[in-house]
C-alpha cells in the first residue's frame, strides 16, 4: 500500500509538473517495429479478500466466469509490472492452465474457445456453439437454466462476438451476424449487456421486435424490474467507455442475484485485450488487462461476502505472441516484444477463487472448465 500511495504521489508530483498535459501525458511510450517500452500508467491498486472459504468443498450457489480475450500470461505480467506489481487475480491463490486448441486448429479463435468453455465440447473455427457438422451444442445458461439457476452475460465485444455468441448462438460460423442476432429470443439469458445501441439499431426490424418481446431493452446502467434485460450502452471502445465494465458486472451480479432460483451463471469477457493485442499495442493491452481487473474485482468482493460463488479468471487464446524484454516494477515500465499479429497456441493462465476453486489447479483443456462448472451447479 505504501508503494502505492508512493508511485500516485510521484504521478501527481509529474501531473503537477506537466499541468498543462492532460493526466495521460504522464504516460511515456516508445515503439520500435515489434518492440514497445511503457511506463507511467495511472495506477489503480488491487484488492485481496479473504480466503475463509477459497478452496474448500462447500456449496456452489453462483459461478463466474470471467474471459480475458486473448489474454495470454504476458499481457497479465506486463499490466502487473505497470501496476507497481500488484493485480487482484494475480492476489488470488489458486492458479492452472488451460490448452485452447480447437478441434481442426493447434491455434484456436475466439468462436472455437468460447464454444468450448460455453459447451464443454471443442470445435472447429469460425463455429459458434455448433459442433463440427454444424449441430447444436449445449451451453451452460442451456445446461442450468432448467435446473432452476439464472444466466447473463457482459461483454466489451459487440452482442453477436464470438465470447458472448457462445453463450447463446448456434450457428455454424461467427460472421453470420443477423442469424446469430436471431438466437437472442429463444436463448436462456436473463441479462445481457453488450456493444453496442448503433449496433442493435442495424439489425433487421423483425429481429429487434422478436427481441423486444422478451427483453426489456435499456440504454442506461440500472437496476431494472424486468424478467429479461438487454443493456446496450453507446459505445464499448478503448478509452470512450469509461468504467462500463466494472459497473455492468455489479449490475449483473445484481440483477441475477436478486432473481433468487437456486443461484446464477454469469461469463464476464474484457475483449478487447485481444484487439489491442492484434495491433500490437502494448499500452492498449495494459490499459485494457487493468480494466478487466477492476471488473474482477468487483466478482471477488461480490465472492467474498457471499461465501458460495466461485470466480473463474481465464482466457480464450492468447493474442500476439507476446514476451517481456525488460522492465522495472518502481515507475512501472513495461518493454515487451510481440512475435505476431494473431493469435498464439500457448497455454493461458487461469485463477480461481471460492469453493471448489482448487478443482481448477491444474493443466487443463477449456472445455473441462466448462464440464466442470456444469457439475458444480447441482
Ligand atoms: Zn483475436
Amino acid at each position: 500500500m505504501k508503494k502505492l500511495i508512493l508511485s500516485l504521489g510521484l504521478l501527481l508530483a509529474a501531473a503537477t509538473l506537466f499541468a498543462q498535459e492532460p493526466v495521460l501525458g504522464a504516460v511515456s511510450k516508445e515503439v520500435s517495429g515489434n518492440e514497445a517500452t511503457i511506463s507511467g500508467v495511472p495506477q489503480q491498486g488491487s484488492y485481496t479478500p479473504d480466503f475463509k472459504v477459497d478452496g474448500s468443498n462447500g456449496k456452489i450457489r453462483n459461478v463466474i466466469l470471467m474471459i480475458g480475450d486473448g489474454m495470454g500470461i504476458t499481457h497479465v505480467a506486463s499490466a502487473f509490472y505497470a501496476n507497481g506489481g500488484e493485480l487482484t487475480m494475480t492476489n488470488l491463490r489458486t492458479m492452472g492452465y488451460v490448452c485452447t486448441q480447437s478441434a481442426d486448429n493447434f491455434t484456436t479463435d475466439s468462436a472455437a474457445s468460447g464454444t468450448a468453455y460455453a459447451t464443454g465440447s471443442k470445435t472447429n473455427n469460425r463455429c459458434l456453439g455448433t459442433s463440427p457438422d454444424g449441430k447444436a451444442l449445449k451451453n451452460i445458461p442451456e445446461k442450468v437454466v432448467p435446473k432452476g439457476y439464472f444466466a447473463g452475460v457482459v461483454s466489451t465485444d459487440d452482442v453477436h462476438g464470438a465470447t458472448p455468441g457462445a453463450f447463446y448462438a448456434h450457428q455454424p460460423n461467427r460472421k453470420m451476424v443477423a442469424e446469430i442476432w436471431g438466437d437472442i429470443p429463444g436463448c436462456y439469458l436473463s441479462f445481457i449487456s453488450a456493444g453496442d445501441s448503433k449496433v442493435y439499431r442495424k439489425q433487421a426490424e423483425a429481429t429487434r421486435k422478436a427481441i423486444e418481446a422478451k427483453y426489456k431493452v435499456v440504454y442506461e446502467p440500472g437496476s431494472y424490474d424486468a424478467d429479461r434485460v438487454l443493456y446496450l450502452p453507446p459505445t464499448v471502445k478503448c478509452g470512450e467507455r469509461g468504467n462500463y465494465l466494472p459497473e455492468t458486472t455489479q449490475m449483473a451480479i445484481d440483477f441475477l442475484a436478486a432473481k433468487g432460483g437456486k443461484g446464477f451463471f454469469l461469463m464476464v469477457e474484457g475483449a478487447r485485450i485481444d484487439k489491442e493485442a492484434h495491433g500490437n499495442r502494448l499500452d492498449g493491452v495494459i490499459g485494457e488487462t487493468l480494466d478487466f481487473d477492476k471488473a474482477i474485482e468487483v466478482a471477488v468482493r461480490f465472492a467474498e461476502k457471499d461465501r458460495h460463488t466461485l470466480v473463474i479468471i481465464s482466457a480464450d487464446h492468447e493474442t500476439g505472441g507476446m514476451s517481456l524484454k525488460s522492465g522495472n516494477q518502481e515507475p512501472g515500465t513495461v518493454a515487451a516484444v510481440f512475435a505476431s499479429k494473431g493469435h498464439s497456441p500457448m497455454f493461458v493462465p487461469l485463477f480461481a477463487y471460492g469453493p471448489r476453486s482448487r478443482d481448477f489447479a491444474c493443466i487443463q483443456q477449456n472445455s473441462d472448465v466448462s464440464n466442470k462448472i456444469v457439475s458444480l451447479m447441482k
